[in-house]
């Protein structure tokens, strides 16, 4: 990487912030992440000097637009290796991604009796959908459950994944412990037994370089938010004839062929499956932050968040109070640690971390059924990106040990 840590950090106008008269110290960015001034200049220039509606028009302003939103598409399609832009479609987010296939394949190919079958791990977003189908089609939803490390052993693919199932879905890395899961392994398995996969790549895209095509993924959803982009575009990648065979999800405007009074024929891909006026500055903005991310290098953004991790967690096992959960070292996991501290609830660790400018996040994180399979109420959980620093890690220890002494436990 050519740039140092300093010059990175000044991209991102808000790091440079004190949050209750302290610098900052963000460690939630596997709810959202910051956007660089990159990000932003890109976003600024397209309201000052294009702004219109893609795709309809004959205008300048409109030709311009479309080739901004059409060039970020194929910088979606470049960033996973697809095959064709047609197999990228932009949503709203990850969770409006799963419920276009969910309502799309699901609700059309799932039939009475078929498996669908995702792990214990979900976050609600990829799990309340299958429940949805699952129950309108009267199909059963298995679960993978997981080791006490979180990690999906091998019996849990063969006891589950068998010639009924019809879907499998699954995050490639989970936002509570962040465990990389062997998706490699289980697309393979799945395929075996005639299954799709959908790879829930939320917390993997922004991290670490994932190839739809080597992976054979026959579908990956992701945010853009948490990659630097806006919030407010998402992206689906499906395979072109998977794609080709769903139904729309939404009709009316721009999805159309030809409409009569009594039926209509829909657009050809991606652009069937994209109804209505899409949010533009968001995918110029995504299009910006894939730059970004293109510039310093996935490789590199995984290398520092490893450091980070294995930091943190060496730091974090010193002390005596804490519960760490999860595996204790980076093998296979991405940098997302949840701890909890003796006596503490975690939404008490939060507000008084806050007070030392420390951002992070307590609760369920979106993953109930995890929580209570692994017996845990709530966690407490950091989150790293590349701008993040060990100066950042030492700030949040010292504001942990503080804890305990605010609410008056002796030291331990
Ligand atoms: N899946 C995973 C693994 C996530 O971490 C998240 C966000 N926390 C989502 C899905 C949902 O993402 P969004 O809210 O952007 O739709």
């Amino acid at each position: 990487m050519n740039r140092t840590i300093e010059q990175i950090r000044e991209d991102f106008p808000i790091l440079s912030q004190n949050i209750n008269d302290r610098p900052l110290v963000y460690l939630d960015n596997a709810a959202t992440t910051h956007r660089p001034k990159q990000v932003i200049e890109a976003i600024e220039r397209y309201y000052k000097e294009i702004n219109a509606n893609p795709h309809r028009g004959a205008h300048k302003l409109s030709i311009l637009s479309t080739e901004a939103y059409e060039g970020t598409r194929e910088k979606v399609r470049a960033f996973i290796n697809a095959n064709s832009t047609k197999e990228i479609v932009f949503t709203k987010n990850t969770t409006e991604a799963l419920n276009l296939i969910a309502y799309s394949y699901g609700m059309n190919f799932i039939e009475e009796g078929d498996e669908i079958a995702i792990s214990i791990a979900e976050h609600h977003s990829n799990l309340i959908p299958w429940q949805q189908v699952a129950s309108a089609k009267k199909a059963i939803l298995k679960y993978l459950y997981t080791d006490s490390e979180g990690r999906i052993p091998c019996s849990e693919l063969r006891d589950k994944i068998g010639p009924k199932t019809k879907l499998v879905s699954i995050a490639h890395m989970t936002n509570t412990f962040g465990i990389i899961n062997p998706v490699k392994e289980i697309i393979n398995y799945a395929h075996d037994m005639g299954a799709l996969v959908i790879l829930d790549g939320a917390q993997s895209v922004p991290h670490r370089k994932v190839d739809v095509q080597k992976l054979d993924a026959d579908f990956l959803v992701f945010s853009g938010h948490k990659m630097m982009a806006p919030m407010g575009v998402g992206v689906l990648y499906g395979k072109e004839e998977i794609l080709e065979k769903m139904p729309p999800f939404l009709y009316g405007g721009d999805m159309i062929e030809y409409v009569w009074e009594q039926k209509s024929t829909f657009a050809e891909l991606p652009f069937k499956l994209e109804a209505g006026t899409q949010n533009v500055e968001a995918v110029v903005g995504l299009g910006a932050a894939i730059d970004y991310i293109n510039e310093t290098g996935i490789e590199n953004i995984e290398a520092i968040e490893e450091e980070l991790t294995t930091y943190a967690l060496d730091k974090l096992k010193e002390i005596p109070y804490v519960t760490l959960y999860g595996p204790k070292d980076t093998l296979n996991r991405g940098g997302v640690i949840s701890f909890n501290i003796e006596g503490v609830h975690p939404h008490d660790v939060a507000s008084i971390v806050d007070t030392y400018g420390v951002a992070l996040r307590a609760g369920h994180h979106c993953a109930q059924p995890f929580m209570k399979y692994m017996k845990i109420n709530s966690t407490s959980r950091i989150s790293f990106y590349f701008y993040n620093t060990k100066e950042e890690i030492d700030v949040f220890i010292e504001s942990i040990k503080n804890v305990r002494k605010w609410l008056g436990y002796e030291p331990k």
